[in-house]
């Protein structure tokens, strides 16, 4: 426990890359180890992992070295995430409890020991994280200039631990503000309830829960192996499978799985789609893109020109009074 540097910080942010794949590998072989019935399983060999993490026929194809492509772009420019925040989660919290005060005076805080107020925090943290990354992808699929920017990372046409840095810088720096705003509430409400400062327990300068949960499940996330919590695990964690749903181009999987480790918001609000034990044959991908959206022009400039259209079009539809012809709701998402 301790004062946080900056209480947005999450573990992808400032994890490098390769530290992102070695924990991947880990995930998968502890997953392995106990999934495997005990007859069945073999002895778990590092060649062996990489070799199913990162198959040579998806590495080879053009969206796999896009991915690679991603992943040594990420291992220079991962350092400097932490300053996509444009506000910080320190600075939305004084204003939100500057606000407080204002509305509803200084009321005497919850006497309650520090430990018990460091949990709180670290509880609270850590939903306002996961809801500021529901929320944030969830806008993401929705809002036509947003969509533009994200369908970056639906463009890869394969998933390995790679794709987690398929992310157009664009849709880096919203989501961070967002986190930043929802943790800087968070951190504000139980600040001013239980009278103490302060970021919770904390995992290498990260909230404990986010670090556990991205070291256990975030890394894993993008995995074109089939690991899937159906059921009742199903309707409250995501597994990679659940992940796989959210990129298939198939209509009835649009706008599911909008969440990062709980199930719990896609839940609330209506947008989770369980993954079955067995293997869902799925295709990725985003279609009807005119130009190669693996490329480097493809990739990070013309989202720039496609959002631009995509405002104007809105705004037109706006004068207009009627829907905007070219919104990506649904159908007009081309997939993903
Ligand atoms: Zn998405
Ligand atoms: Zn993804």
């Amino acid at each position: 426990m301790g004062g946080p540097p900056d209480i947005t910080t999450t573990l992808s942010a400032w994890a490098p890359p390769l530290l992102t794949l070695a924990a991947a590998l880990i995930a998968l072989a502890l997953m392995l180890r106990f999934a495997v019935p005990r007859g069945r399983s073999r002895p778990l060999r590092l060649k062996v992992l990489l070799r199913a993490l990162l198959p040579a026929r998806i590495i080879r194809s053009a969206s796999g070295r896009a991915d690679i492509a991603w992943f040594l772009f990420g291992m220079f420019f991962s350092a400097s995430a932490l300053g996509w925040a444009l506000w910080s989660g320190e600075w939305f919290a004084g204003h939100m409890l500057h606000g407080l005060h204002i509305a509803f005076g200084s009321p005497a805080p919850i006497a309650a020991p520090a430990w018990v107020a460091s949990t709180v925090m670290t509880l609270a943290l850590f939903l306002a994280y996961e809801f500021a990354y529901w929320l944030n992808h969830s806008l993401s699929h929705r809002v036509g200039w947003m969509w533009e920017f994200h369908k970056v990372h639906h463009t890869a046409e394969s998933l390995t631990p790679l794709t987690n840095f398929r992310v157009h810088p664009v849709d880096t720096i919203l989501f961070f503000n967002m986190a930043a705003a929802s943790a800087g509430i968070a951190m504000a409400l139980v600040h001013f309830a239980f009278g103490r400062a302060g970021g919770g327990f904390l995992i290498h300068g990260t909230n404990a829960l986010t670090f556990l949960a991205t070291i256990i499940f975030s890394y894993l996330q993008h995995s074109h192996l089939w690991i899937s919590l159906p059921g009742r695990a199903g309707r409250w964690l995501l597994s990679p499978a659940h992940h796989q749903i959210h990129h298939s181009v198939e209509e009835r999987h649009h706008d599911r799985n909008f969440g990062s480790t709980l199930a719990i918001f896609d839940r609330l609000f209506g947008t989770l789609h369980l993954p079955t034990a067995k293997r869902e044959k799925l295709r990725f991908g985003v279609d009807g893109i005119a130009y190669d959206p693996h490329g480097p022009i493809g990739a990070v400039l013309m989202p720039f020109a496609d959002a631009r259209r995509r405002i104007a079009s809105d705004f037109d539809a706006t004068k207009k009074g009627g829907p905007s012809p070219d919104r990506p709701l649904q159908s007009l998402r081309e997939n993903a």
